[in-house]
């Protein structure tokens, strides 16, 4: 009825039809007020309030503990690249006044090129040394590929570093640590230095509340763009530990550098996220998602459905790679549930496979490669599965893979 088709984009991505709905008609009148939601001030009563349930949604949904505030934001995964490495050489300037750039540490997982891309930004803002303390590509076949998370030995963090950095789940390269703690591609939390409060920080853009989040107490600051599992582009949640949430100001008497005023947590948190006009629509659209996840069952139910929509896809690949047709990129146990990365093999193969596709009204499943993009060539298939495909739709795929590996063979 909406001729709508299935959108297995990696984001902005599909979102729940029943949201669609009545956000459109939240654009004409929000809340019985008369005036549409964007359309509506920031500081009226009835959004203030709606903003506030959206963090309540998010921090009992994931179980967000006291010791930790929800921020709202604009500047998407991006600025968080730039605003983690400030706020934290804030904070360690703030504790230790006396330590010179050169002794400051900044250590990055690097397991794809999200986290290979937050590493350049801190390299590029300076005030500290960026460490490399686990990167993916030295445990692949090629050693050029990020197609693994490294094996638990092989991270060296440093003693006393002003953050560390991962990213959970790399959208590009569909890689992502296992949930297992006894897996050997779990994010390494035993291995973390203990003598302090090593603020740990994670991206989480793509695999925000698709499941519950590991050890999220012991993460300082765990932070997402809304347009992948929650709602459109424009807003930016982060989970801050209070500790890091510093006086910016106070730091740059001590010599640190000073902090954009917008990037500064401090800010977001006096000001309740509302210091300067927020992303209005992305919040209220995002608080419908996250209401919708709630009245569903919350992150558990998502869980489960996720595990079985990602379990049908590598199936159905592992079926492809046994007849020659599929190659599926990423190594065992490392594989992401929201990304599912493969290549199709044989001459033009991926073309009749985009094609076919489209045929059954499924889009969005062309890879993405920068250097593939230059050189105009696609790169491998992308099947993104967030939280807004449903298991039909999976199953949908699943069926026409079939189909096509028939075809092929
Ligand atoms: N981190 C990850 C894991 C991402 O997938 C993305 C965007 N696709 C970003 C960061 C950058 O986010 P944004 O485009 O919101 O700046």
């Amino acid at each position: 009825s909406h001729s709508r088709i299935i959108n297995f984009g990696a984001g902005p991505s599909a979102l729940p039809v029943p949201v669609l709905e009545e956000a459109a008609k939240g654009l004409l009148n929000f809340q019985g007020t008369g005036i549409g939601i964007a359309e509506i001030s920031h500081r009226s009563k009835e959004f203030t309030s709606f903003v506030e349930n959206v963090s309540q949604l998010i921090r009992e949904q994931l179980g967000v503990p006291p010791t930790h505030s929800i921020l709202f934001t604009q500047g998407g995964g991006s600025a968080q690249f730039s605003a983690v490495v400030m706020n934290m050489l804030a904070r360690y300037r703030l504790l230790h006044p006396e330590a010179k750039p050169e002794d400051v540490d900044m250590d990055y997982v690097v397991t794809g090129s999200w986290s290979q891309k937050a590493a350049e930004e801190a390299r590029r803002l300076g005030g500290g040394n960026v460490k490399i303390v686990a990167d993916s590509r030295g445990h692949s076949a090629t050693g050029k590929a990020f197609d693994n998370i490294p094996p638990h030995e092989s991270y060296k963090f440093s003693k006393d570093p002003a953050f560390i950095y991962y990213c959970e789940n790399e959208t590009v390269d569909g890689v992502e640590f296992s949930h297992d703690g006894s897996s050997p591609t779990s994010f390494p939390f035993h291995l973390l230095p203990q003598d302090s409060l090593v603020p740990l920080v994670a991206d989480y853009s793509s695999s925000f509340m698709c499941r519950p989040i590991p050890r999220l107490a012991d993460h300082a600051i765990i932070y997402a763009g809304a347009q992948k599992n929650v709602g459109p582009a424009g807003l930016t949640i982060i989970i801050v530990r209070q500790d890091c949430i510093v006086d910016v100001d106070a730091a740059v008497k001590c010599g640190a550098a000073p902090v954009p005023i917008t990037l500064s947590y401090k800010t977001l948190f006096d000001s309740k996220s509302l210091y300067n006009t927020p992303s209005v629509l992305a919040i209220y659209m995002t608080g419908l998602v996250l209401e919708r996840m709630k009245k569903m069952g919350g992150v558990e139910y998502y869980e489960e459905l996720n595990r079985k929509k990602a379990g049908l896809v590598y199936d159905v690949l592992k079926e492809g790679e046994e007849r020659g047709v599929f190659k599926p990129k990423v190594k065992a146990r490392s594989e992401s549930w929201m990304n599912v990365v493969f290549d199709v093999l044989g001459d033009g193969a991926e073309r009749r496979f985009l094609e076919g596709a489209a045929q059954r009204g499924m889009s969005g499943l062309k890879g993405h490669s920068c250097e593939c993009v230059v050189n105009g060539i696609i790169a491998g298939i992308r099947v993104s599965l967030y939280n807004a495909i449903t298991e039909e739709q999976a199953q949908q795929l699943v069926q026409y893979c079939r189909e096509f590996i028939e075809q092929e063979t």
